[in-house]
């Protein structure tokens, strides 16, 4: 019954709803990442500007430092080669130094001669027997005839044991040989007295390097002041990057992974490294962006975890709507197939569904019947009793109902209907949500029923009841008149002198004579109530309930007159020749004494007798009736 691939068609939208679900929740944990990660470019960023800007005047520092430094050397060397090295122009140059006091960058000047010994300096050393001929700045001068200013590695100072920086120029004799070293030095203290003013953050780091990797002074300084950095990866690469970068590394001296902005120097082969741990820089944003993240992942998951829960149940209800279409698939099947009606009825007696037998039981086609009320059309005698029930139906009071009622056909006016009702639940809330009746046509089994019956209870000759109905009529309204205090009559009719009618005529004019006595009984019974009934041979009975003497004397009259009036010929019955009846009446009015319904026609039937015995062609009313069985009134 069920098409399996409408079904999994029907199976698609979860899969979309749950790809969508999936999606969101990507979409928002990617959008919070890329947002945590270009917040931390940002962060990077920023840092490596700071960095920038900071070697740039870190640099410029090291580079006016060394300017003035190159200056004081530049007025010497042009002052010894000028002069020489005679001692009177050491001495001039000497009593120059001594009278400079020692400034804050350039700590002491020296004066070599091309021997090494020291000719003259700014410091208040003794000359004598101070060779200093080993230093690099020495060798370097000696052996390279360059003469732009040399800064070379850090030493100690030999007389205080501090660091300090060389600058150095060799001075030439008139004829281009080396002649000596005219020499300044730089605390290191002094550089790093000026990078100490920076903030770089724990592990931030300023370095101030020879374009070979010596370190000159860093802060903080650690003893790494004269470390040689030249096989670091920054160094053997630096040739063939620009001047001044932005690198990343991880420092060979303690492991920690620095962002960092190198410059060289333009003016003097000096490097300047500031460097910031990457970890200080991204610390915060860490702390926060994990913050978020886990905020984010929870609302995520939370969202997931609702999404979910709505696709299952989305998944839930689809499943029973498929049940659900193929039980009303199946339901239609059978209804349909049915030579009997099957409607379903809502809880407010609208019609939902009614099978195409519909047009065969009611004459209404299921279109036309669904959305009016089922109640519609049917017998106003029967309509409480059919809403009754299925009021009862809904309200839960039962689950199933038979009943049996009078309705329209559409054609065929009105016909008997059967419907079983069950109730109908909702699949998903088992509510009751309305009925399932299910109809045939019983108008032919009523009629038969009734046709039985009134054969059970008719006379075959007349149609009029008969006697044994009579009697079970006679007993029940008998009771209903002594349970309501109303008054009940009785006639006892006989024909006059039938036999000789029957002997005269034959049996079938008889007969046709009983007939016609019928047929102006039966028309005289007008009441409902009123029973006219074949009591035997040619006696018949009309019972009248809820009738006084009064009306049972002049029902009885309108009777004997009718016959008479019909005028049918009886040669021997004087004298007036023609069919005429004898009529006993009783009515019985008070039901205090123990009598039972015998006792009237006893009454009736002692005025009949007296009818008879005063002539006949009359009506005799059974005397006071309260005292009776009593006097005939005759
Ligand atoms: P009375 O005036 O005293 O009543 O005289 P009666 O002849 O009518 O009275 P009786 O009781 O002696 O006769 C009744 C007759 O009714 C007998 C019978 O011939 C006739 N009769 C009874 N039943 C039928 C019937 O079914 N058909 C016909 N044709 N005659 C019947
Ligand atoms: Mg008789
Ligand atoms: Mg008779």
């Amino acid at each position: 019954m069920i098409d399996h691939r409408g079904d999994l068609r029907k199976g698609r939208p979860t899969l979309w709803a749950s790809a969508f679900v999936a999606a969101a929740c990507l979409a928002i944990v990617a959008l919070s990442g890329w947002r945590e990660w270009s917040s931390r470019q940002t962060l990077l960023k920023a840092s490596e500007t700071d960095m920038a800007n900071l070697a740039r005047s870190v640099t410029q520092h090291a580079d006016d430092t060394f300017e003035l430094a190159d200056t004081v050397l530049n007025v010497l060397v042009g002052q010894l080669e000028l002069e020489g090295t005679s001692p009177a122009a050491i001495a001039r140059i000497q009593t120059f130094l001594s009278r400079r006091k020692a400034a804050n960058r350039i700590r002491a000047v020296f004066i070599y001669d091309e021997a090494g010994r020291r000719l003259a300096t700014s410091e208040p050393v003794d000359l004598a027997g101070l060779n200093d001929s080993d230093r690099e700045y020495f060798q370097h001068h000696r052996a390279v005839a360059e003469r732009g200013t040399f800064i070379g590695p850090p030493v100690r100072n030999r007389s205080g044991g501090q660091w300090i920086i060389t600058a150095s120029r060799r001075f030439n004799h008139p004829d281009g040989s080396f002649a000596g070293v005219s020499l300044t030095t730089i605390d290191v203290d002094y550089f790093l007295q000026f990078y100490r003013g920076f903030d770089v953050g724990q592990n931030g780091s300023i370095a101030l390097a020879t374009a070979n990797g010596i370190i000159l002074a860093r802060s903080p300084d650690n003893g790494y002041t004269g470390r040689d950095l030249s096989s670091a990866p920054l160094l053997k690469i630096i040739h063939e990057r620009p001047a001044a970068d932005v690198y990343y590394f991880t420092s060979p001296l303690d492991g920690v992974r620095r962002l960092s902005f190198y410059q060289l120097s333009s003016r003097y082969p000096v490097l300047v490294v500031a460097t910031e741990s990457e970890d200080d820089v991204l610390a915060p944003w860490r702390r926060a962006a994990l913050t978020r993240m886990a905020a984010v992942l929870g609302l995520t998951g939370g969202l997931a975890v609702a999404g979910l829960l709505l696709v299952r149940q989305l998944h839930l209800r689809q499943k029973m709507a498929a049940a659900l279409i193929a039980k009303e698939a199946d339901f239609r099947l059978l209804a349909e197939q049915s030579g009997d009606m099957v409607m379903r009825i809502a809880v407010d007696g609208r019609i939902l569904y009614a099978s195409p037998s519909s047009a065969r039981v009611l004459g209404w086609a299921p279109n036309e019947l669904v959305d009016t009320s089922a109640l519609a059309g049917i017998n106003p005698a029967d309509l409480a009793r059919v809403g009754e029930t299925i009021s009862a139906l809904m309200n839960g009071e039962a689950e199933e109902a038979r009943i049996t009622y009078r309705t329209r056909h559409r054609e065929k006016g009105e016909v008997w209907i059967e419907t079983a009702l069950r109730i109908a639940r909702d699949a998903q809330s088992g509510d009751i949500n309305g009925v399932v009746a299910i109809s045939r046509d019983m108008t032919e089994r009523k009629d038969l029923e009734d046709r039985l019956a009134a054969l059970a209870s008719s006379d075959g000759l007349t149609a009029l009841a008969n006697r044994r109905h009579f009697d079970e009529r006679l007993e029940s309204e008998w009771d209903r008149a002594r349970r309501e205090g109303r008054p009940l009559s009785l006639l006892l009719i006989d024909a006059d002198h039938f036999k000789s009618f029957n002997d005269l005529y034959g049996h079938q004019a008889g007969d046709a004579c009983l007939r016609s006595i019928a047929g102006v009984l039966a028309e005289l019974a007008r009441r409902p109530a009123d029973l006219a009934a074949r009591y035997g041979g040619e006696e018949f009975a009309l019972l009248l309930p809820n009738t006084d003497m009064g009306g049972c004397e002049q029902v009885g009259e309108r009777i004997r007159q009718a016959i008479q009036d019909l005028g049918i010929l009886h040669a021997l019955n004087a004298p007036s020749k023609q069919v005429t009846l004898s009529i006993g009446g009783a009515t019985h009015m008070s039901f205090d004494d123990k009598a039972d319904c015998t006792s009237l026609i006893a009454a009736a039937d002692k005025a009949l007798y007296a009818a008879k015995e005063s002539g006949r062609n009359r009506l005799v009313m059974s005397g006071q009736v309260i005292a009776w069985p009593g006097s005939i009134r005759a």
